[in-house]
């Protein structure tokens, strides 16, 4: 497992004029649309380094610009492989806009170019901090679920409805804090990128990325299961 580099640098070339491209969507020297470059991710997609307080406006404005160069429409009288790398490059686009516009898939993605975090590895275990709240929220669902299974009275009802939706605001206050905490670990990712740190001290953020991750969508799993079951009350 290595740790991503800053910088992502290509040597391909033009496959019309042979020409060095960097990597480059056009080639610079005839202009043709080029094929993605080997091993280029999200971030390099957007000529981006692979940081994560990138600027929201920055990455909306080169979105725009390349979803504009790249569409399909402008390669209408163009030949069959350039209209269908037009094609490649936009899905590729939407892809890669999708996961860093959003700051939680930015830090997965990151993760997930290392190795770090892997789809579907979700099972997760209450926070230690939680448990007590967890423990007393289950059992509020509980019998909230006995009550509407035996028509149970309106008061009762009404009482466990108030108890879970103070339990909601609760954890979403803690969803909150955690991605606060994410937000914070981002930025130490960018300041260990700016100060060329090495792969241990990186490994370790990314840990605590991962670490902080699996609590967030933890948290995250128990706030929508509460509204969904208000929602059915
Ligand atoms: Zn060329």
């Amino acid at each position: 497992m290595s740790a991503p580099s800053t910088t992502v640098t290509t040597s391909a070339n033009c496959w019309s004029c042979s020409a060095a491209t960097a990597g480059a969507h056009f080639c610079p020297a005839c202009g043709k649309i080029q094929p993605l470059a080997r091993g280029a991710d999200y971030f390099a997609f957007f000529g981006l380094p692979q940081k994560l307080t990138l600027g929201q406006a920055t990455l909306e404005q080169q979105f725009h610009s390349l979803s504009w160069k790249l569409h399909p429409d402008r390669f209408a009288r163009a030949s069959e492989n350039e209209r269908q790398l037009s094609l490649d490059l936009t899905s590729q686009l939407n892809d890669a806009y999708r996961t860093l516009r959003d700051p939680v898939a930015r830090v997965e993605y990151l993760l997930s170019l290392s190795g770090m975090r892997k789809e579907g590895q979700k099972k997760q275990q209450a926070p230690p901090e939680l448990l007590e709240e967890v423990f007393e929220l289950n059992e509020s669902l509980d019998e909230l679920r006995e009550a509407r299974a035996s028509g149970g009275n309106a008061q009762q009802t009404a009482g466990l409805r108030a108890k879970l939706e103070s339990a909601q605001h609760k954890f979403e206050s803690s969803l909150a804090d955690v991605d606060r905490e994410l937000a914070g670990v981002s930025m130490e990712w960018d300041a260990a990128l700016d100060s060329s740190a090495d792969e241990a001290a990186r490994k370790k953020i990314m840990e605590r990325m991962n670490e902080v991750l699996n609590r967030r969508s933890y948290i995250r799993n128990l706030v929508n299961g509460v509204r969904q079951e208000l929602a059915a009350t």
